[in-house]
């Protein structure tokens, strides 16, 4: 791969011809045409997120004169480039300069590019940016893409995954899950979270339909030009979570639903006793688990440990500790009530309190409550082989 260091471009002529795509969240050209700033295989703008902190911060940093670190340019021909990083810090200066976003000035009123004295508006075009242009094989290029991380927002893992398999699949699957104006991302957001801009859909989406092996099917489906088959396998679990569970609870989003998809879809649900049954468990002050309710349901209500029932407090456990051993001492038997009625060297001892967990006598599962009338102190052993709590 060959490097050149270009100290002399500025970003007037870098911002010549930025057009900022709202739509796509992207900023497209500079140079006059001849960089194209947003490549297929880079992520969406993000500096705008979160209040516009980190877009309004690269602003400063240059009318302060620091340093807003390296940009790296891709030289595709003679006179077409393409932006490998540096894309965020080009855009931020492009929209600034297109009036898109103010900054704060010393006494913290807005300012716009338009609006700002033209001492300061030369000062910002006549600086100079650190470019590398950099010419290699494709596979070069993206190798070493792969290896970079950008100042401030590293890639995450979709991001670099959408760069190293870039090509009509990840085209569609983008125009498809990446897009924030798509409809149905508030009905997705319901069952994910994270957002289309940073590629979460997109791989919630390939990660149900891949089974998790999501690197693996966008290698076999690089050239696809349709993405049918992930779109169909995404609606279809997501038709069905809303048909089995038809409330809506704010502890479904990121459950992992392709997996609980493939694993109770053939069972049959009625959906009133289903919404009746997770209204029952969202009122138990025992459960202390929420997000483990769909599961718990889908399963049948057996397993319990999902649902991470509460347990009996220190000072509960302490009382019933005490009058335990109390009672066990004038018998003399052992304080564990299973010991006690055995037949080995166990039948007389007195445990400590750290030896001893305490068990529901009536499980909760059929319906015992976690007070001390319900609490039993058994020695370790007995209390795990009792199982169901
Ligand atoms: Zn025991």
């Amino acid at each position: 791969m060959n490097t050149i260091l270009k100290t002399n471009i500025t970003v007037k002529e870098i911002c010549d011809g930025f057009v900022y795509n709202e739509l796509e969240g992207k900023g497209l050209f500079g140079l006059s045409g001849k960089l194209t700033i947003q490549p297929e295989y880079q992520r969406n703008y993000i500096y705008a997120s979160d209040g516009g902190k980190r877009e309004m911060a690269v602003i400063e940093s240059v009318l302060k004169e620091y340093p807003i670190g390296l940009i790296y340019f891709n030289k595709v021909s003679n006179d077409k480039f393409e932006v490998l990083d540096g894309q965020q810090r080009i855009t931020s200066l492009g929209r600034f300069i297109t009036d898109k976003f103010a900054i704060k000035d010393e006494n913290g009123m807005e300012q716009y590019f338009g609006g700002m004295a033209k001492d300061k508006q030369k000062k910002l075009l006549e600086t100079k940016l650190l470019i590398y242009e950099c010419a290699g094989t494709e596979s070069q290029i993206k190798e070493w893409f792969r290896t970079i991380n950008i100042a401030g927002v590293p890639l995450n893992n979709q991001e670099l995954l959408n760069a190293v398999y870039s090509g009509p699949f990840v085209t569609k699957a983008k125009e498809e899950f990446s897009n924030s104006q798509n409809a149905n991302i508030q009905k997705w957001s319901a069952y994910i979270s994270g957002s289309a801009n940073r590629q979460e859909f997109l791989e919630c989406a390939l990660d149900w339909v891949s089974k998790g092996n999501i690197g693996d099917y966008m290698s076999k489906h690089r050239k696809d030009e349709n993405i049918d088959e992930s779109k169909k396998y995404f609606n279809t679990v997501i038709d069905w979570v809303s048909s089995v569970f038809t409330d809506v609870e704010s502890e479904m989003r990121g459950l992992e639903w392709g997996r609980l998809y493939e694993e109770y879809h053939k069972e049959k649900y009625n959906p009133t006793k289903v919404s009746a049954g997770v209204r029952k468990l969202y009122g138990d002050f025992f459960v202390k688990d929420k997000r483990g309710i769909f599961e718990y349901i889908l399963g049948g209500g057996n397993d319990i440990k999902l649902l991470n029932i509460r347990i009996f407090d220190e000072p509960t456990k302490r009382a019933v500790y005490e009058k335990q051993t109390r009672e066990a001492e004038t018998k003399k038997k052992s304080n564990c009530s299973l010991c006690a009625v055995g037949h080995d060297v166990n039948k007389e001892k007195i445990w400590s309190f750290g030896e001893m967990e305490a068990d529901h006598v009536s499980a909760w599962s059929k319906g015992g409550a976690t007070s001390a009338k319900n609490c039993e102190m058994l020695c370790r052993t007995h209390n795990r082989a009792k199982g169901n709590r």
